[in-house]
């Protein structure tokens, strides 16, 4: 038995038809609804049906992926589509996903070309981020993965003991980290995983700017050191993904340096911003951190899933996650020379080759045309601004300065709950037209829309048609509530 075809032309013949439905499908996304809901039943439908003991073959289950689960994504492919921080995903990229999956290369390390295509993409990355040579790097999963993986190394590296032998348990300093209270949630997961637990994370309060208020961090630091606390790491942020604010890294910079703390920077979105030069100053002093994290499935708009991990200490990435077991130890010669190099710097062993996705995409298109989008999505941010800000029924919510624009709807004599009633309504009625999809988000106790610019395929004219949608089903509804 093998699970190779019986027949390779008739495989060949589903595997090319599959390459063009998935191509048409791209090309056509601008015809489609941004979004769908399921049919009734289709649900259930898929989670109802048995255990396949007997086989349906290969076509009659590619033609139920065609019509049960293709049609019905979230939308994030969509040019109308500007929720949460999804990116969207690139035709060479999924080709690329395809040939990496085809060659299913074994990533922890081995004496192979893959390796080397991982190793020149963190080095690129390295290099466009403003970081020095030395720097260590690791692609992952996403932005929680990276994030994780490097408070993992700020925590080794600043406990003052041996995290790896001791634990964090019994009669040691309690390790402190400090972040804004817009920190994505990535955080809250990281220090429960890492034994630092919940309460160990100080949420500093943020200013009218939403970006953390440093001296608040300053006092909070000093006062856990007062009472025997060691405050280890600072979280900052480039980029939140509720307005994109950017911490004053530099300041969080100054203050890790005196006060031998790590700077982590969950760069998410916002830390690619750097490879602009128009726009490398929103995210100035990046370049300083211990780390930073940032996807590319989000602003470089490649295929789930895909982040990056740049460690200033080389060795204190090392030397958080590397084994020595003798059944996969570097030899001199052979398959496994150089050892497990890539393994060693994070936790999976096992690991795909998400790199091949990235270099071609780098290579095919170059760095230009990746700045220049992001800065094409940055003008488009700018221009729905600058729309709502002339529009009197619209109201910003907060400032926009990266790619995220927070607004919502007006209606006179309404009370702040009504509004609130009014605009989560708004957002329902936009997705559910199928006309675009923003997301949500509440700030000062007001629900708004929040549209977010991470795509590629957005153009000016999708931006203006978002606007009118809004107004048109804004007043209907500000009618209905008359
Ligand atoms: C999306 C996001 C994350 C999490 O990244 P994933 O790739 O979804 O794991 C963390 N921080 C910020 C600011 C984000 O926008």
């Amino acid at each position: 038995m093998t699970l190779d075809p019986e027949n390779w032309e008739e495989f060949a013949r589903l595997a090319h038809r599959m390459v063009d439905d998935m191509v048409d499908h791209l090309r056509s996304l601008p015809d489609q609804p941004a979004w769908q809901p399921m049919p009734a039943g289709l649900s259930d439908r898929i989670l109802d049906e048995p255990l396949p003991t007997r086989p349906q073959g290969e076509e009659e289950v590619y033609e139920q992926f065609l019509r049960d689960v293709l049609p019905y994504p979230n939308g994030n492919l969509h040019p109308r589509f500007y929720g949460w921080v999804q990116g969207n995903g690139t035709p060479l990229g999924m080709m690329a996903d395809m040939l990496a999956s085809g060659m299913n290369a074994h990533l922890a390390g081995f004496n192979q070309a893959p390796p080397s295509v991982e190793l020149k993409v963190i080095d690129w990355l390295r290099e466009l981020l403003g970081f020095p040579e030395g720097t260590s790097g690791l692609l992952l999963s996403g932005g929680s993965m990276a994030s994780l993986t490097g408070l993992a190394v700020a925590r080794n590296a600043k406990a003052g003991f041996d995290v790896r032998e001791e634990g964090v348990q019994g009669d040691k300093p309690h390790l402190t980290v400090y972040g804004s209270s817009e920190t994505h949630s990535w955080a809250k997961k990281a220090v429960e995983l890492l034994g630092l637990g919940n309460r160990a994370f100080r949420r500093v309060p943020v200013k009218p700017d939403f970006t953390l208020d440093v001296e608040a961090l300053k006092a909070a630091v000093r006062e856990d050191r007062e009472a025997g606390h060691r405050p280890i790491a600072v979280l900052g942020t480039a980029g939140t993904v509720n307005t994109g604010a950017t911490d004053d890294l530099d300041a969080l910079a100054d203050l890790c340096a005196a006060e031998n703390m790590w700077l982590h920077v969950d760069g998410a979105f916002g830390a690619l911003a750097a490879i602009s030069p128009r726009l490398r100053p929103l995210v100035k002093g990046l370049e300083r951190a211990d780390s930073v994290a940032f996807d590319l499935h989000k602003w470089m708009y490649l295929p789930f899933e895909v982040a990056c991990l740049l460690v200033r200490d080389g060795e204190a990435h090392r030397s958080t996650f590397s084994q020595n077991a003798s059944y996969i130890s570097a030899l001199d010669r052979g398959t496994i020379a150089g050892g497990l190099f890539l393994a060693d710097l994070g936790v999976e062993l096992t690991r795909g080759f998400k790199a091949l996705k990235v270099w071609m995409s780098l290579k095919a298109y170059g760095i230009g045309r990746f700045s220049g989008l992001i800065e094409q999505n940055v003008d488009q941010a700018q221009y729905l601004e600058k729309l709502v800000g002339v529009e009197p029924s619209l109201e910003l919510t907060a400032p926009a300065p990266m790619n995220i624009v927070c607004f919502r709807y007006l209606a006179d004599g309404l009370s702040d709950e009504k509004l609130n009633d009014l605009n989560s309504e708004l957002l329902f009625r936009v997705q559910e037209s199928g006309a675009a999809v923003p997301s949500s988000t509440v700030i000062d106790g007001k629900f708004c829309l929040r549209v977010c610019f991470v795509n590629h395929r957005t153009r000016f004219e999708d931006v203006d048609d978002l606007v009118s949608v809004v107004l048109r089903i804004g007043g209907e509804l500000s009618a209905e509530s008359k």
